[in-house]
């Protein structure tokens, strides 16, 4: 939109007058000059109102003169009413605006079509304050997000608005993935992409984990406590591409990295997805994120994970021509753990790791796997390791892994297990039931995705409860 610069311009000086003169006035009784930072708390404070006017009066201008008489959603007739005003929380705080108000229908519903024509529901948030307060409740517990917002809007919202609006979030997050998935299905739809499937990444990347979340019911006042308490698993996906980083912009850890030869790698283009949910739901949504983005049509495509058996059923399943590698970080950790138990003396640990490690590097797995039988029997993680290197032994061919450029930890998904569920789910004073955790959990994903402005904009325009 373009503003008329000569108006901003003389509505700036009318702000500039009256904040002066108030200024002076305070001078007058004796007061210093006011810091800047009370002033601009000022100014800000005007602009607020200024802004909650000018909407209120905006919205009421859009008002056409009504007609007497308009059809109701039922098929049948509404009557003009009045002129009624209402308010909704914008940005500016409470707005209210008048529009014109229909009745009389014999279904009882009523109308105003104001509301339908801006995406207004009364006595709710908007959906541009709903993006700010979803973006609060995404990043910090609802108990603490109000008093974040304040500093921010300059008025008070409560803990339960963020918390509801947040997980609508979540919510619209919900229905999109359910359209992909039943989408994912349709024999038509996947023919259509196979002729037509636009972007195809050349090599794709899938990463699987999971974390535990902890939940617990919340108790409505005057119930009395709920005495169980529950562990549920978190899956969480990550779709991403991958690209070399100029050694100016390496990290300390990727630095270390290239000391063992590989080069440095950086993920890009990350989508995640999450849920509570059985495997078999899960991969689902594994194969109908997958066809949005073309997974399955790229000429290589490589799953990272630990040894979970769920992530690579579900590979086997939905992608079974894809690389699989059991991440570095993961498999090296096992062999950490081995030598933790194994040696007291210290030297005598470091030694049969490092060799070990490098072993490993070189996916030379079978000799990890003897190295590990060679331990005494009583070792008890030297024999659940020896099991893990078997079963995976495939998936940890890190030597030609390495050779064909593979990323071969997948750092980035378990930031994602991080980002979602460490940095969001487990902070202190979080409590939750499993519909508040997943439809938080999947907001989150959206914002540290690339979908988060197609959400709000989905947000936009939900259809109204009428
Ligand atoms: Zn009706």
């Amino acid at each position: 939109m373009d503003y008329n610069t000569e108006i901003i311009e003389s509505i700036a000086q009318q702000l500039a007058e009256m904040l002066k003169q108030a200024v002076k006035a305070q001078q007058m009784t004796g007061q210093k000059t006011q810091p800047i930072a009370q002033i601009e708390a000022d100014m800000r404070e005007v602009m607020r109102q200024i802004g909650n006017q000018a909407l209120g009066m905006l919205l009421s201008s859009m008002q056409t003169t009504p007609a007497s008489e308009i059809s109701c959603k039922c098929g049948g007739i509404l009557h003009y009413q009045r002129m009624r005003e209402a308010t909704v929380i914008s940005v500016f705080g409470k707005t209210s605006y008048k529009r014109a108000y229909y009745a009389g229908c014999t279904c009882q519903k009523g109308k105003a079509p104001l509301d339908e024509q801006f995406g207004l529901e009364p006595g709710k948030v908007t959906a541009g304050l709903a993006k700010l307060l979803a973006l609060a409740g995404i990043e910090f517990s609802y108990d603490k997000s109000p008093r974040w917002l304040e500093s921010y809007l300059l008025f008070d919202v409560s803990e339960n608005t963020v918390r509801s609006e947040t997980e609508q979030m979540g919510e619209i997050q919900t229905q999109c993935e359910e359209k992909l998935i039943a989408k994912s299905q349709d024999e038509a739809f996947l023919q259509q992409r196979q002729r037509n499937p636009g972007y195809v990444p050349s090599r794709m990347y899938g990463s699987l984990d999971a974390a535990k979340v902890r939940i617990e019911p919340r108790c409505k006042k005057g119930e009395e406590k709920k005495a169980h308490e529950d562990w549920r698993d978190m899956k969480v996906l990550c779709w991403y591409e991958v690209e070399s980083v100029s050694p100016a912009q390496r990290s300390t850890r990727q630095r270390q990295k290239v000391v063992r030869e590989q080069p440095a790698l950086r993920a890009k283009n990350m989508r995640y997805f999450c849920d509570i949910i059985e495997a078999d739901g899960f991969g689902k949504l594994l194969w109908a994120s997958g066809c949005t983005l073309n997974a399955d049509l790229s000429a290589e495509l490589v799953f990272l994970g630990d040894g979970a058996v769920w992530i690579w059923n579900l590979v086997n399943q939905y992608y079974p021509d894809a690389v699989q590698i059991v991440d570095w970080y993961h498999a090296e950790e096992h062999l950490e753990i081995v030598a933790a138990e194994a040696f007291t003396c210290l030297s005598e640990r470091a030694t049969w790791l490092e060799q070990v490690t490098q072993t490993l590097w070189e996916g030379q797995v079978e000799e990890v796997i003897l190295a590990c039988q060679h331990l005494p029997a009583s070792c008890t993680a030297a024999r659940q390791a020896a099991t893990y290197f078997t079963n995976n032994s495939e998936r940890m061919r890190y030597d030609r892994f390495r050779a064909a450029g593979y990323m071969i930890g997948s750092g980035t998904v378990e930031s994602g297990c991080k980002q979602i569920v460490t940095q969001r789910l487990k902070l202190p004073g979080a409590q939750w039931e499993v519909s508040g955790a997943v439809h938080t959990a999947k907001a989150r994903a959206a914002w540290l995705s690339v979908d988060w402005k197609s959400l709000c904009d989905q947000r936009s325009t939900l259809p109204l409860a009428v």
